[in-house]
Parts: structure tokens; C-alpha cells; sequence
């Protein structure tokens, strides 16, 4: 866990048989109006809420989770961090917003042999995933978020409601599983993917002046070299139909 520049904290996922993935806080800590992008995989809670402590953050501050989309290894662990942070609200793009709010389960599991496999590792009940969405994301928002603005991008393709979030000031880009380093993607087969969309999405972000990548997994960029993320789509694009 550090600070990656003003505003913006990185809790790195503790992987394990399954990925967990990274936890973003970002906001001027002064301004007590903080969001956790993602929480991480199921068992992964307590972890993250010791790494918010460590930074010096007053869990009280955070008023909001946002999720880049609601893959069991970003949402499964949000029942841990409510029974923690009560009065957080919850942010997803809307159509899987309406998912999680009809207690439908396939983007989160993102196919069905997946499902058991968390049943009888985590012990998850049926249901487990049926929240309530205090803001329903459509995309084109300009979101300000702790005296910072955060653009939020509909990018489609890893799953319906992959959002990014843009910092313009900073060039600093919070992708989800849209884009990793080293020229990877997320990948584009699970419940809800559409490889022609995650295409579209890259070349979306392509466009972006980016200096910072914060993806779900792996390793963070802080010094972006220009055009990294057109060569990503370049490299994908053939693979993307
Ligand atoms: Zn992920
Ligand atoms: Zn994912």
C-alpha cells in the first residue's frame, strides 16, 4: 500500500490461488470525502481495511465505493468492508447495477463452473450477491470526488459495465480489467464480455493522455510512455472480433 501521487492511494491485491484485485482510494484526505475504487476477492476485506488504516486514512472519510465492474475478485469482499464502514455507498455502472440489484449473479461469477468453485472454497451462500446501488453510473460523468474531478468512462467488452475512471489534471487512468501493463487486456469470454466492445473500449482509452495506469491486477504504471495503450489495442485488435 502507498501513496501514488496527491489524492490517490494504491492497496495492492494479495493474490493467492485466485487474483485479488488492487483497492484505490482516492481524494484530498483533507477534504474527508473519500472513494475506495474496488474492494477485492472474498477474504481479501479485513486486509484492505488494515491497508486504509496503515495509510493514515479514517475509514469514517470513505463515503463511497466505486467499482470498475463486479467480478467476484473486485466485489467479493464488499460484505466484509460494509460490516466495517457503515454508510458507504455504493457506485456501479448501470447495467450491472441493476444485476446486483436483482440478485443476478452471472457477471460476478462470470460462468457458472466458477460459481460451484466459490461455493465450496468460500463457503458463499446463494444470494450473496444482491445489493442496493446508491448511484447508477451511465458514463460521461464528470464525478468530483474528494476536490478532484474523475471522468467516468463506459468501457465495455470485459464485462457490460467495465467503467474507467480519468483524472484529466493528473492523466492518471483507473481502468478495471480493461488494460493491465505489460501489454496485457482482461480477458473477453466470461458472462456479459464482448470481444468487438472491449476492442472499441481500448481504442476508447487510446485517446486518453495517460501518464498514470492504475489496472485492477499486477503491476501499476506511473510513467506511461505515450501511446501505450494504442500499441495494447494494436497488439489485441486481431484477436478482438
Ligand atoms: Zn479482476
Ligand atoms: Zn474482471
Amino acid at each position: 500500500m502507498k501513496k501514488v501521487s496527491d489524492g490517490i492511494f494504491f492497496i495492492q491485491g494479495q493474490d493467492e490461488f485466485m487474483p485479488d484485485s488492487h483497492a484505490y482510494i482516492i481524494g484530498d484526505p483533507s477534504s474527508h470525502d473519500l472513494t475506495m475504487v474496488d474492494a477485492g476477492l472474498a477474504g481479501k476485506g479485513s486486509y484492505k481495511l488494515q491497508a486504509i488504516k496503515k495509510l493514515g486514512i479514517d475509514q469514517a472519510d470513505i463515503k463511497r465505493i466505486i467499482m470498475t465492474h463486479t467480478h467476484f475478485d473486485h466485489i467479493g469482499c464488499l460484505r466484509e468492508i460494509y460490516a466495517e464502514m457503515t454508510n458507504v455507498e455504493l457506485w456501479v455502472h448501470r447495467s450491472e447495477a441493476e444485476a446486483l440489484e436483482a440478485g443476478d449473479d452471472r457477471t460476478v461469477y462470470g460462468m457458472e463452473m466458477f460459481r460451484a468453485m466459490c461455493a465450496s472454497q468460500y463457503g458463499i451462500p446463494e444470494d450473496a450477491f444482491r445489493f442496493t446501488v446508491q448511484k447508477k453510473l451511465e458514463g460521461g460523468e464528470i464525478l468530483s470526488l474528494g476536490g478532484m474531478a474523475w471522468e467516468c468512462i463506459h468501457i465495455p467488452g470485459h464485462s457490460a459495465g467495465s467503467i474507467g475512471l480519468y483524472n484529466r489534471d493528473g492523466k492518471v487512468l483507473i481502468p478495471g480489467d480493461v488494460v493491465y501493463a505489460d501489454y496485457a487486456i482482461g480477458r473477453f469470454d466470461l458472462h456479459g464480455a464482448n470481444a468487438r466492445q472491449h476492442r472499441d473500449s481500448l481504442f476508447r482509452l487510446a485517446d486518453l493522455a495517460v501518464e498514470v495506469l492504475l489496472p485492477g491486477h499486477n503491476r501499476i504504471m506511473t510513467k506511461v510512455e505515450p501511446g501505450y495503450i494504442r500499441e495494447t489495442a494494436r497488439q489485441w485488435e486481431s484477436y478482438l472480433l
